[in-house]
């Protein structure tokens, strides 16, 4: 079937940004088409996982500190109006060395920011695992699920197209904007927001090495049915980068390892998780609670898309008159942000400005 519609605004990719930006630009008045070669909420891209972290004593860089405002702002805003839960104030425990990038870090934002972090024993806790530890009471977690449900329905009553198992192959800049060619039709539109995640090169050449690699979740049970604890995150103490869990949920106990994992092809990316990732991951819960026993209940894969310096790109695309916007590389920790990115893109599509600092994400910190 070929279609052919005009639309203020088309976003590729609706996945954690693509979405928010839909949102956010629809709720601007724009008319919007979202493509997605998925599911809205899928398994395949970089959102999988059921849950992620939300914190404000940000490690990785201070400047996202004040996009973090945003953000928690935003999520409010997002739960008032759909009357569901989208973040759980779980706390969170920054656990390592002080002379590490974590805690050092995390003091850096805390003190620059005014971000209230209590240095504070974690109770329970081997202490072998960690000299130091701090705590982030306002810190959780959020339903990845419910975020994408709540933004999907809001998304689709402001009037926007969202269109699922929808692949983009192309897209073409004509005298009068935009031709998207897709794998079961085309459309047009003035402007165009490229939010596709891992799979961004295939779409646009931003001249940046984006390296997406194979990430590994995996949830477990504990014998003791009262334990549970807040959030954390491990500079782990051999040097084996950061291991980060969350409270309990229905599913168990869930751990990651943030690093740079196997580097892979997002379309043949191996899905199956050995029992040697699995081994590691409980190795340290249990190095952690020594006094508990952890057993498997489910894992999942997952995709980073790593830019060079682990920073998102939020620009726009050179050569396009300001037109065309790309995010991506979000490195592991960008769906904190998903409300935030989306208000941006929203101002950057509707104002080709933003009052928000995001000179720090710009490709031109590249050249
Ligand atoms: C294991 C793991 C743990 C993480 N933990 C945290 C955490 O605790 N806290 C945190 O803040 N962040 C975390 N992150 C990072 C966060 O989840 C990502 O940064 C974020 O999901 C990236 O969003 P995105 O929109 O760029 O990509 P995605 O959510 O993957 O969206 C891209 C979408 O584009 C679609 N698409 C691709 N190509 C096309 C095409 N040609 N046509 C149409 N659609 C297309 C894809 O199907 C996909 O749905 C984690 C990530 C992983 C993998």
């Amino acid at each position: 079937m070929v279609k052919s519609d005009q639309y203020d605004v088309i976003v590729m990719g609706i996945g954690s940004m693509g979405l928010s930006a839909a949102y956010y630009l629809s709720r601007a008045g724009l008319k919007v088409l979202g493509l997605e070669r998925f599911s809205i909420c899928n398994d395949q891209a970089s959102h999988s996982g059921e849950t992620r972290l939300i914190r404000r004593s940000y490690f990785e860089h201070p400047d996202y500190v004040p996009l973090l405002d945003v953000a928690y702002r935003n999520w409010q805003s997002l739960e008032r109006i759909s009357h569901e839960r989208l973040f759980y104030k779980t706390g969170l425990y920054y656990l390592g060395d002080r002379n590490n990038p974590v805690i050092s870090g995390v003091r850096e934002s805390a003190g620059l920011y005014d971000i209230h972090v209590e240095e504070k024993q974690y109770i329970g806790l081997n202490p072998g695992v960690a000299k130091d530890s701090f705590y982030e009471p306002e810190a959780g977690y959020l339903d990845v699920q419910a975020s994408f449900e709540v933004l999907k329905e809001l998304t689709l009553n402001q009037g926007a197209d969202l269109q699922e198992n929808e692949e983009v192959l192309g897209w073409e800049q004509k005298e009068d904007g935009f031709e998207v060619v897709t794998d079961k039709g085309a459309y047009h539109a003035n402007k165009i927001v490229i939010t596709v995640g891992a799979w961004v090169n295939r779409l646009v050449d931003i001249e940046i090495d984006l390296v997406t690699t194979r990430q590994v979740l995996a949830w477990f049970g504990c014998n003791d049915d009262q334990f549970d604890i807040p959030c954390w995150c491990l500079d782990h103490p051999e040097g084996k980068g950061i291991y980060y869990g969350f409270s309990r949920s229905e599913s168990g106990f869930k751990i990651g390892h943030h690093f740079t994992g196997e580097v892979v092809d997002p379309n043949q990316m191996d899905r199956q998780v050995s029992n040697e990732e699995v081994q590691e991951l409980q190795s340290v819960l249990l190095d952690m609670f020594p006094d508990k026993d952890f057993r498997l209940k489910k894992t999942a894969t997952c995709i980073y898309t790593n830019s060079p310096d682990e920073h998102f790109i939020l620009d726009f695309v050179p050569d396009t008159q300001e037109r065309v916007v790309v995010a991506t590389g979000f490195s592991g920790h960008g769906y904190k942000f998903v409300p935030a990115v989306g208000e941006i893109i929203s101002d950057m599509i509707t104002k080709a400005t933003t009052s928000h600092p995001i000179d720090f994400l710009s490709l031109k910190r590249f050249d």
